[in-house]
């Protein structure tokens, strides 16, 4: 596999976390203590398991799940495997998962799980005793009314479902809605697969909308990153007859400005055991760097964090960036980007597709009764317009970015409701 080293900056993504927080509570009129606690992870486990390689060799693995708040209730959020995992970057996405939740009403608190591996290189039945062991491991506190994960990047439907069969097989019965994203034929949802890319088209084409642009064959799309979140995006964006003119993943990135036939490139991830994009022709290669400054209307990174940066944001041609990534967009280079005019739909909004169709998925694994791919798909058409509303009337009343109002809409969410339960004892 020819990897294209993508040179990640060193940016801490909790610090931006932080940085976000601090820029978006100082709005609030809360008690400094409660605004306090809101910064502040609730609970960290670190693990240190054995396993089995398949050479026979034990090798040690480290993972960690965090849960951040679990104010509005049980917490949710997704496992990462990935080299560069850190407790800093789980605690990022665990505070950005008690956002995101509460942004579109759901009644769960923010976590994040990590495993520090690399997917690509473990075979099958590693992933599987890997994922088996993890799972046991922070089985201390996951379960339907505590904590639900489900996939994020390196992982998927068949890491969901071994991490089902684990926990049900500690408690000796079959508990479905301690994850989600599983496959269907364990309890899954329809439409929860392609869920959050499809959200975060149901984000763009609404803010292209009441822009006025509502002719989808005008406007050029670039994906950064074709994973779980971005192949669904731009697979969304064709049906509705979006040009998607470039993607990109750890191999590269391929350009077409005719437009790619996303169809055509899914057949050929899909003949490809890690999905990648290497070997697709119908393209002209190009860098990330020149990915990300290419000449479109809208950029949607779904990679990952600190993509857009102080060092390359004024490169950015874009009029306009959906976040299905988490914290693709450091503070620095938001500042940039405002000032340039370039309107942000921020990841906890434009990415809150996947949160929510998790949410249907665990209140039909609860009642076992399960709703039509139709019924899915209006109820979240349904969840995100009404929350990028919200983010638009506040930043409105507040005067701000739709990040900033983004997150002004939530922490005021979360206090409010601190407030109300009180401080035990
Ligand atoms: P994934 O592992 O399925 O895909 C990640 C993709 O990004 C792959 O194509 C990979 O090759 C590519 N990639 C990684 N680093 C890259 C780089 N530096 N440059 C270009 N491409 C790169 O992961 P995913 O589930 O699609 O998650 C992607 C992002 O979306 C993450 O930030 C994740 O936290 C966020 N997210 C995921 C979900 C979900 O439901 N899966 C929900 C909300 C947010």
């Amino acid at each position: 596999m020819a990897v294209q080293a993508q040179a990640t900056e060193h940016i801490n993504p909790y610090k931006v976390a932080l940085q976000q927080y601090d820029r978006a509570v100082a709005y609030l009129d809360l008690p400094a203590g409660i605004k306090a606690f809101l910064r502040y992870p609730k609970r960290e486990l670190s693990v240190n398991f054995p396993v089995r390689m398949d050479n026979g060799d034990i090798q040690i693995f480290s993972g960690y799940r965090v849960h951040h708040n679990t104010v509005l209730g049980p917490s949710k959020g997704g496992i990462r495997y990935a080299p560069n995992v850190d407790l800093d970057e789980v605690r990022a996405l665990a505070m950005w998962m008690t956002w995101k939740c509460a942004l579109v009403n759901l009644p769960y608190g923010g976590a994040k799980g990590g495993v520090i591996c690399d997917p690509y290189k473990l075979s099958q039945n590693e992933l599987e005793r890997l994922t088996r062991r993890y799972a046991a491991e922070i089985s201390i506190i996951i379960s339907p009314h505590s904590d639900i994960p489900a996939p994020d990047m390196g992982t998927n439907a068949q890491t969901m479902a071994w991490i089902m069969d684990t926990y049900s097989m500690t408690v000796g019965y079959s508990v479905p809605a301690v994850v989600t994203g599983k496959p269907l034929n364990i309890g899954g949802s329809e439409g929860r697969q392609e869920a959050t890319g499809r959200g975060v088209i149901i984000c763009m084409d609404e803010a292209l909308r009441r822009r006025g642009q509502d002719d989808p064959s005008k406007i050029r799309l670039v994906i950064q990153g074709f994973g779980n979140v971005g192949s669904w995006a731009a697979k969304h964006a064709y049906d509705l007859g979006y040009k998607v003119i470039a993607i990109s993943d750890i191999t590269g990135g391929y350009y077409n400005e005719k437009g790619l036939n996303i169809d055509d490139v899914m057949a050929h991830t899909a003949k490809n055991r890690h999905g990648l994009l290497e070997g697709y022709t119908e393209a002209d290669p190009i860098s990330n760097e020149e990915l990300l400054a290419l000449e479109c209307d809208v950029l949607a990174p779904c990679a990952t964090e600190n993509q857009i940066t102080e060092h390359n944001a004024h490169n950015i041609k874009a009029s306009m960036i959906v976040e299905g990534a988490n914290g693709p967009t450091t503070p620095e280079a938001d500042d940039i980007l405002n000032e340039k005019g370039v309107l942000i739909i921020p990841d906890i909004l434009a990415n809150a597709g996947g949160v929510t169709v998790s949410y249907f998925e665990w209140v039909q694994g609860l009642q076992s009764f399960f709703w039509d791919v139709e019924e899915v798909n209006r109820q979240l058409r349904r969840v995100l317009i009404k929350a990028f509303d919200e983010v638009v009337n506040t930043a409105e009343q507040y005067h701000v970015d739709m990040r900033t109002a983004a997150q002004i809409t939530a922490i005021k969410r979360v206090g409010d409701a601190t407030r109300t339960r009180g401080i035990y004892p």
